[in-house]
């Protein structure tokens, strides 16, 4: 027998009516990319995505269409996807970062055949477009009075744009399975793999994302994605806060931290998202400049290992709970979370920190194990590690045009490449990607285990560690650190200050300092490019 409930297919349209119907003047406030401050509400936003959706139809554009953005965090950019995705076509997260040749490349691959551009990167895409034979237009997102001169195709500023239509229009109506935004992995080796979301993904990851273990974001929340949309599906921000009709507060163009402070206080922001990275730089600005964070309730912090000094100075300074997440754009991105089970709701102090060092446990709709190199599944005991594997609704099943197939076995596992370990109440740490652990002696180091103690030493601002050959050892760390500025910490001292926090076989052979540690588009240390810098250093142990 079949149940007899409606088919009410999972279109992301469905989001954003439900934003306007049910939370119509919740506000979407912006730093604009011309400078000012923008606000508008959820009714707005839907009725200008209504009218891209008609100019689009309009212009030939639907079903199936790869649509680029590269973009800030606005409430244009926020129009862009829910106009694109009501037609039927795909939004295709551009991450300006990249370099230009892997963009053209990734252009190419996804055939874009129209792109809405942020001024900032003007200059970058008249350079692409002539390398991307798909596409046809470009839409500049700024009115007519900032509109530049510019030879590209079809260019035309997007508030002139808009003009042409009513919005007079009905979303299109298909299956929920249909496609509706991709996004490139980074690939920090070999080309870009493109990541594809259905309606129905998107739909229930929001549905996922949204939950008090999760995000918790309500429609009291005051939320500001930091994280870029073209990061990761945005970390699914622009589908789950709609949603939940919480007050979206975008960032534009400024992520430094006197910019995000400004945000946070001036918007009295409850909940916020980022990496580690833009954390570091707003604490870094409240130590040089003081101030207090009054309304923030919550700092979901991924993309890469939270260190320490992080989380204990948000919650045990300014009183915010920090939620450390992982992810990956494969999975929509959510994976885990780490909020606290009552299993570990007595802990206090360090004890509590370790677990909150943790990325988590997944929530309902991700399934998770660790396994060894023949697919045996590992116990959860907190210490044994392998790899890390996931399945779930809002995981992908394949990567654009079957590349990468080799990760998705017959029961629909992905192997995300990380190496965890799970404890007994199935928290999951990660302790390295599989191509960047170090192989010492048959035994396995974690690399970011050690970096995340070294950059508690108050002289370190960032350290990387990677493993180099040996001739006993077959590998051994080498501890790479940039000074804090006006510090002089010495290798003796960061030896020191890592002694007794690792295991001694663990210590680093040598420490050496370094003005940059090279990164990649998302922001994460580029292990390829160190491991090539230090390609033939010899370990004074060697
Ligand atoms: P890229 O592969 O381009 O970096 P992703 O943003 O999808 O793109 O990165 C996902 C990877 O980032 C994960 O596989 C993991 O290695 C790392 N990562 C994400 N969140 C965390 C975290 N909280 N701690 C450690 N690593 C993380």
């Amino acid at each position: 027998m079949r149940g007899l409930m409606q088919d009410w297919p999972l279109l992301c349209s469905k989001v954003i009516d439900h934003a306007a119907n049910e939370h119509p003047l919740r506000e979407v406030v912006s730093r604009s990319v011309e400078g000012p401050m923008h606000r508008t509400n959820y009714r707005e936003v839907r009725q200008r995505a209504l009218k891209i959706a008609q100019l689009l139809e309009r212009e030939g554009y639907g079903l199936g269409d790869r649509i680029a953005t590269m973009a800030w965090n606005t409430w244009r950019h926020l129009e862009c996807w829910y106009g694109i995705m009501g037609v039927g076509a795909i939004y295709h997260t551009l991450n300006p970062r990249l370099f230009p040749e892997q963009l053209a490349w990734i252009m190419n691959d996804a055939e874009d055949k129209l792109l809405f551009v942020d001024l900032t990167f003007l200059p970058l895409i008249e350079a692409l477009a002539p390398k991307v034979a798909s596409l046809k237009k470009v839409i500049v997102l700024t009115d007519a009075e900032h509109m530049p001169e510019t030879k590209l195709p079809g260019a035309v500023a997007y508030e002139e744009w808009l003009k042409g239509a009513d919005g007079d229009f009905v979303w299109k109506e298909f299956d929920e399975n249909t496609a509706a935004g991709m996004c490139y992995t980074s690939g920090t080796t070999g080309n870009p793999k493109g990541v594809v979301y259905s309606h129905r993904s998107n739909v229930l990851h929001s549905m996922i994302a949204q939950a008090p273990d999760a995000m918790n974001i309500s429609s009291s929340s005051r939320m500001l994605p930091i994280v870029p949309l073209f990061h990761a599906n945005g970390w699914g921000i622009a589908l789950t806060t709609p949603m939940t009709g919480a007050t979206l507060v975008m960032p534009g163009p400024k992520m430094d931290g006197a910019s995000v402070y400004q945000l946070l206080t001036e918007e009295r922001v409850t909940c916020t998202a980022a990496v580690p990275t833009v954390w570091l730089m707003l604490l870094q600005h409240l130590e040089a400049h003081g101030g207090e964070l009054p309304d923030l309730e919550r700092v979901i912090i991924g993309g890469s290992a939270c260190p320490r000094r992080v989380i204990d100075a948000f919650q045990n300074r300014y009183g915010a709970q920090v939620v450390h997440a992982w992810g990956m754009t494969e999975m929509s991105p959510l994976g885990t979370l780490c909020a606290i089970k009552p299993e570990y709701a007595d802990l206090t102090g360090d004890e509590l920190l370790a677990v909150e060092e943790t990325q988590g446990f997944p929530p309902f709709g991700v399934e998770m194990k660790v396994t060894d190199d023949e697919n045996r599944t590992l116990p959860r005991d907190g210490k044994t590690f392998g790899r890390l594997k996931v399945r779930g609704p809002a995981v992908a099943k394949a990567y654009y045009k079957d590349q990468g197939a080799e990760l998705f076995d017959d029961e629909r596992w992905f192997d995300t490449g990380d190496v965890a370990h799970i404890d007994p109440h199935g928290y999951m740490k990660i302790t390295d990607r599989a191509k960047d652990v170090i192989k010492s002696g048959g035994e396995w180091i974690s690399s970011i285990e050690i970096e995340n103690i070294a950059v508690g030493h108050p002289d370190v601002a960032e350290a990387a560690v990677i493993g180099l050959s040996h001739p006993k050892w077959d590998e051994r760390p080498l501890l790479v650190c940039v000074r804090r500025e006006g510090r002089d910490p010495t290798k003796e001292d960061v030896l020191g200050y890592l002694d007794g926090k690792i295991a001694k076989w663990w210590m680093p052979d040598d420490v050496v300092f370094v003005d940059e540690i090279p990164h990649t588009a998302a922001g994460k240390i580029r292990k390829t490019a160190l491991r090539d810098e230090f390609r033939g250093y010899v370990l004074p142990t060697a």
